[in-house]
Order: structure tokens, then sequence, then C-alpha cells
């Protein structure tokens, strides 16, 4: 037989913790099955360890003596799909930063290192049957526990060894007699950890309604196509769930797979049950809450193929599903399909370029869809689909936008309007239910001197402290820390000291003084720690169990409550004011999406807003719920201010201990970018400003942040800057130094 070619596998070590680029070469043993994707155990240095193996060659490059061999592959197949290895490495040359670094991204995090193992669970089955099945049993005549297990397994199937125990006391000591006396055989099988506590019945289809067949007429041929891509802009209540579905059973009905984006998993637990509820043990979740055994297992369901539908929160958009036939991003203005860890990433990005390398079609979905998508559809670059009522022609809610100057002049101190303590009466009489928002985001309660001015902020960062009613301390909700209400001022000792603005603590009490005894649940960072914390909240509120449901813009997302006629929005304005290009359009999307979860069902809905600001654009846009509107002010306004589509904000931030050190780097860094335009002055043309002082947030969990924030125009030669710009951000400065693109926060 002639000799095989030596090959030689090309391996990344140890890539949970390796930053460096290097590849090493080892030779791949005869009979050794290895592909690229494989994870592999390796000899290095003195020890072994792991690694992937991002190419194999016949050709080393080093000289034959100095290669090892590998030493096998850690599972049977490859763990990165070929499709996810050329996707990190796109992902790689764009965000200029190591491979292991966007590999990473497609293994889930405990699978490195081997911090999970595959679950087994004994099980006992019979090895006899008819004659010799008698005749054991006549064998046990001493031992009433033996026969008994002998009749638990009288049906020939695997039983596990904990049912058993549920019936026969230590089960295994008299399996093992069994076992000897050749009429049972005790093995370990793999189990597989499950997430799901509470699969429903499976539902059937419901008729569609009119524009739901519209869409679907153009969504399912491009499905079949393996191509094309669609922003779906659908109210909020017209349906746009009932299209995933049927879109997903289209990909399945031809042998492909889905992946299904949603915001936050744990606040839209609906979509799982729908999902599960149709699909069944075809659908399969990822997301941060699970356990590491059960986010592990899913993760091979997938892998495998047992799994062909995925339902996830931002970083399922890598799941292993060879053959994808679509991916879903559900209410795809979230923020949170910016990943801000390194290497940073945006979702909808990664979904646009799987779908292209993978033949599959590409759905973006909201009622109220970013700026930047809808820009990017009307240049043709997505086709644009409409559903424009909700199902079954309920109509939209009524929406009131109260001035709260205007209470305050009558007299009205209260942190309620007359419309809303009305409006809320009116629901709570009528047996229905309300949900109160509160737009916590740089409203929360925090404590202040009267006297002097002074608010009681946070040592370790430059921001509030906040307060919490419930242990009647301060919070910081960036890093954590805890600290009592001191008695005096600590810049000017007076001690009159009293909490300013209002929490969802407030807002919960002032509604039990209006109506005790009625049964509320409150939503928010306190009450919904833990893996069920969410879920249990909700379902109160769904079993009717609560009839008022008080929470942060965490609630406003996708929920389905039909009893829900009426929504409040206790103060509107909040995000209006925060320092930010994207403050109104989040604004508006935030009171568009509240405003949806009211009349949901077939009970009309209302929905108050109460604002000091009636006036404003997106405030007013979100009352009329007019998204087109609202898009063609905001977008004249992004082309006259020159913000994105039509811009770029860049920075690089740089983070120190010592503040001092921060502003040196800093410093530095725009003399360097400075210097670059003094050499190539034509890209100084594409640069509308350039700006270097501390970030907005000037201390964070006890680490000064500076920052050079940048205003690029859209053009070629600006992804030069940016390239420059990497570059010197990964060079060894004194601190921490990352580049920031469009980053979802600017704080
Ligand atoms: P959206 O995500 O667009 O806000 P959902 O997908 O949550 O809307 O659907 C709103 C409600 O309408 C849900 O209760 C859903 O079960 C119901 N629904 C959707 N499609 C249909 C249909 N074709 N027939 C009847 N009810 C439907
Ligand atoms: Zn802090
Ligand atoms: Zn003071």
């Amino acid at each position: 037989m002639p000799e095989r070619v030596p090959c030689y596998a090309g391996v990344i070590v140890d890539i949970a913790h390796a930053d460096v680029d290097h590849v090493f070469t080892y030779r791949i043993p005869q009979r050794m099955q290895v592909t690229r994707g494989t994870r592999v155990g390796i000899p290095f240095g003195h020890r072994t360890t792991e690694g992937l193996v991002v190419g194999i060659t016949d050709e080393p490059g080093i000289e034959l003596g100095k290669i090892k061999d590998l030493i096998g592959p850690l599972e049977d197949y490859p763990a990165v799909l070929p499709q996810l290895m050329d996707l990190a490495e796109e992902m790689r040359a764009q965000a200029h930063c190591p491979l292991a670094a966007t590999l990473r991204l497609m293994l889930p995090a405990q699978m490195r290192g081997g911090r999970v193992k595959v679950k087994t669970e004994k099980f006992a089955q019979l090895t006899v049957q008819g004659e010799a099945l008698e005749t054991a049993r006549k064998a046990q005549s001493r031992s009433p526990k033996r026969k008994l297990l002998l009749d638990l397994l009288a049906d020939g199937q695997a039983r596990p060894v904990s049912e058993l125990a549920v019936l026969v006391r230590t089960p295994l000591d008299g399996l093992r007699v069994l076992e000897e006396q050749g009429a049972v055989c005790v093995f370990d099988r793999e189990v597989l950890r499950s997430p799901y506590p509470e699969d429903g019945a499976r539902e059937e289809d419901p008729q569609l309604t009119p524009p739901q067949q519209e869409v679907l007429e153009e969504l399912l041929p491009a499905v079949r196509a393996g191509k094309g891509k669609f922003l779906l802009y659908g109210v909020t209540g017209s349906g746009k769930t009932e299209v995933y579905i049927r879109a997903v059973r289209e990909c399945l009905k031809l042998g492909k797979g889905a992946i299904v984006l949603v915001p936050e998993i744990v606040l839209t637990p609906q979509m799982v049950t729908w999902f599960r509820a149709r699909f069944g043990d075809v659908a399969a979740v990822l997301h941060s809450r699970l356990s590491a055994g059960e986010r592990f297992d899913e993760w091979r369901r997938i892998r495998m193929g047992g799994a062909r539908v995925v339902i996830g929160a931002r970083s399922a958009v890598f799941a292993p599903v060879d053959n994808l036939g679509i991916l879903i991003v559900d209410e795809e203005h979230e923020g949170s399909y910016l990943s801000e860890h390194t290497p940073a990433y945006d979702a909808r990005e990664v979904a646009f370029s799987r779908a292209n390398r993978e033949g599959a079609a590409l759905l973006l979905a909201s009622a109220t869809p970013s700026v930047l998508s809808f820009a990017r559809a009307a240049r043709g670059d997505m086709m644009l689909l409409e559903m424009a009522s909700r199902v079954n022609d309920r109509p939209m809610p009524e929406v009131t936008l109260v001035d709260m100057r205007e209470e305050l002049r009558l007299g009205n101190k209260g942190i309620f309007s007359d419309a809303l303590v009305r409006g809320l009466t009116d629901c709570l009489d009528q047996g229905q239910q309300a949900m109160l928002f509160l737009n916590r985001r740089g409203y929360a309660p925090s404590v202040m001197c009267r006297k002097c001015g002074h608010t009681m902020g946070c040592p370790a960062c430059d921001v509030s402290l906040t307060y919490h009613a419930q242990d009647r301390s301060l919070h910081c909700h960036y890093c954590g820390l805890i600290e009592p209400v001191p008695r005096a001022c600590p810049a000017c000792g007076s001690a009159y000291i009293r909490t300013v603005g209002i929490g969802t603590q407030r807002v919960e009490e002032e509604v039990t003084k209006l109506f005790p005894g009625v049964p509320l649940v409150r939503m928010d960072n306190d009450t919904t720690q833990g893996k069920d914390g969410h879920r249990k909240l909700l379902n109160q509120f769904r079993s009717g169990q609560a009839r008022v449901m008080v929470g942060t813009q965490m609630i406003a997302k996708g929920l389905d409550f039909p009893q829900v006629t009426l929504v409040g929005a206790v103060l509107a304005d909040v995000s209006v004011n925060l320092p930010d290009y994207r403050s109104p359009e989040r604004t508006f999307q935030l009171l568009t999406q509240m405003a949806g979860r009211a009349g949901r069902a077939d009970l009309p809905g209302q929905v108050i807003i109460q604002t000091y600001r009636p006036e404003h654009y997106a405030i007013a846009a979100a009352a009329q719920q007019d998204y087109r509107s609202f898009y063609e002010m905001e977008f004249a306004r992004r082309r006259r201010d020159l913000y994105p589509p039509f811009t770029m904000m860049v920075r690089l931030l740089c983070q120190a201990r010592d503040e001092a050190v921060a502003r040196a780097v800093s410093g530095q860094l725009l003399e360097h970018i400075n210097e670059l335009f003094v050499k190539e002055p034509q890209l100084r043309r594409r640069m509308l400003f350039i700006r270097e002082d501390d970030a907005p947030i000037k201390r964070l969990m006890g680490r000064a942040r500076a920052q050079v924030l940048m205003k690029l125009l859209v053009h070629k030669d600006s992804d030069r800057i940016i390239a420059h710009l990497n570059d010197l951000s990964r060079r060894s400065w004194s601190c921490d130094v990352v580049l920031e693109i469009d980053p979802a926060s600017m704080a």
C-alpha cells in the first residue's frame, strides 16, 4: 500500500486565553479523522492543552523534526462548521482582532477547557424475556425487592435508575445482583438537560390575516430561493410572530434550519412558548440565563441537527445551524443587538453576512424600525414589507398626551395626572389590567442635599447613587456598591437631605395608596433577579392574579397580555433629554412599544403619556403612532446635523486607574491622529470634528475614562482613518484603549 502523504494541521492553541494569532503546525497521525473546525488535544511545551484546527495542509512550512503529533480530536465532529470558520475569519478581518477572539464566539464558553461534560444517567433494562424471565423471577424468592425490580422492567424498556428509586429503596444494589445473574444490564446513557419547564400542548395554525398572507407571498419564495433581504414594518399587534412561524415552517419543509433572534429572551418567554407549541423539540433556545449544562446540551442538539430552529439572544446569530434557510431578527431596533465586548459586533450585520454567505433569507422586523434599517430599505438594500393594521382589524390604542406642567398649575403635585387616575379607576372597575411604565434611565431616585444641591454619588463611578426604598440605602447601578444614606451632607454638613426623582417603588406605593388591596407586580432590576425571576412575575400577571404591572422599559417589549386595556407612561421626557443623538429615536420607540401593549385582544386599549414636553417631535409622533412621519423628521434632522447614517461617531476610549494616565494617553492618541492628517491631508476633509476630553461618565468601576471623539463622513477615506485608529488602539499604551464605532452607549 502506498504510504499516505503526511497531513498537517494548523492549530490555534487554547482559544480561551490566546490573544495571539499564531497558528502552530501539528502532524495528523494516520487514520485520525480531523478537519478544519475540529477541537483537538495537543502537546504544548511540557503539557497538553486544547486547540482548534484552522486549516489542513500537506506543506508543514517548518522543519519536520520539530513537528509533534496531534493527540486526537476532542469530539468526533468539527465543533465549528466550515461556514462559521469563514465567518470568524471575515469578522477578524473587519474587527482587526485575533482569530481566536472571533472563533470564541462560535463555541459555548463552557465547552472550552472542558468545563461542562456530557451528562449521563444510569439506566437498567431486562436482558431476558419469556421463559428465562420467569426463571429469573423464581430465583428471587428471598428478595421481594429484586422481584419488584424485574416487574417494573417487565415491558423490556430501559428505565432510568432514578425513576426506579421512587418505588424501590436503593435499587442499584438489587440491580447489580440481577446483573450478575444475567437478567438485567445497567448502563450509562447520555441525557440532555432541558430548559423547558412548561411545554404546553401542540397548537394548530390560525388562519392568516390578509396582511400576513401578503407578506408571506414575498417571503416564502425568498426562503425557497435562498436569498432576499427584508425589513418588515408591522405595527404592534399586527401578528409578526405568526409570519416568523410560517417562514420557519417553510424552511423545515425544505430540510433547512432557521435562527430567530430576540432582544432578551427572558423578557420574551412567549416567543419560546409559541415556537415550542408549534415545533416541539425541533426548537432550541440559547441565552445567558441557561445553566452551563443546559446551554451546552442545547448547543449540541443544534450542532447535531436534532434542533433545526433556534430562538436566542444576540449571540445565537452564531448558532451552528447547518443549511440555514432564514435568519429573523425580531424587534430589530433594539440596542441589545450591539455587543460591546471585544470583538464588538452588531448581530444584524452578522446576520446580513451569514445570509449572504449561506444562501439564507434575512428578515428584520419591528413596529419601530431603527432609522438606519429604514434608510437602508428606502435605499433598496432591503425590501420593505408592511403590516399596517392589527390582527382582525382590532383598533390601535387611543393615545392621550397629558401636559404635566398644566397639572401642576391646577394644583396636582402627585405623580399621576387626573386623566391617569381616572383611566386606572375605569380599567380596574371593569376588571381589566393596567401597565404603568417608568422610563427609569436617568430618572432614578437619588438623594440630594436641599441646602447646597450636592447629590450623593458613587466614589468609584461618576454617577449618582440610586435610592432604594426597600432597604433604605443607596445603590450604584454600575458597580453594585450599597451604602447607607448619610445623616449629614458630605459637602456642607447640612442635615436637610431628601430623595428626588421617582422610581418604580414610588409608583408602586402611589398605586397602593390610591387602590388599596389591588394586587400588583413590580418588574425592575431588583425584582427580577435569578433564573426564574421574570417568568414568575410575568405568570402572576398573565394569570390575572395581579391586576397592575409597574415596571421599567424592560416590560415595554414584545409582551402580549390580552387583558391589558390601559397603559400609562408615568414620565415620557426623560430619554429625550439624554445627551445622545439617538435620544429622540429611543424615546419614540419606547413610547410606541409601550403603547403597543394596550388593547391587543378583543378589548380596545387606551394609553396615557404624561410629559413636560408634549410639543417635542418624538413624543408627538409617538402619540400619533405615526412611524413614517417620525422617520421623515428624524432622517432630515440627521442629514442636517450630520449624524449617522450620514456620518460615523468614532471614539478611542482610554481607561486607567489614574485620571492623569488616561488623559495622557488620550492626548498622545490625538497627536498621533493629527500626524496622520499631516501626512495625508486629503483624509482630514472626511473628519467633521475631533475632540479629546473626559468621557461623559468620567469614572466607572473605579477607572478614569478619557476619550478622543470623532465624527467622520461616510466615505472610503474614512475606512482608512478607521484602519489607522485600529492600529493605534492595538499598540501598547500605558492604559486600556478600545476603538468604538457608533457604540450603543456614548457615555
Ligand atoms: P406583534 O409581534 O406584531 O406585536 P404578535 O405576533 O404578538 O404581534 O400577535 C398579536 C396577537 O395576535 C397575538 O395574541 C397572536 O396570537 C394573535 N394573532 C396573530 N396572528 C393571528 C391570526 N392570523 N389570527 C388570529 N390571531 C392572531
Ligand atoms: Zn459605582
Ligand atoms: Zn450640602
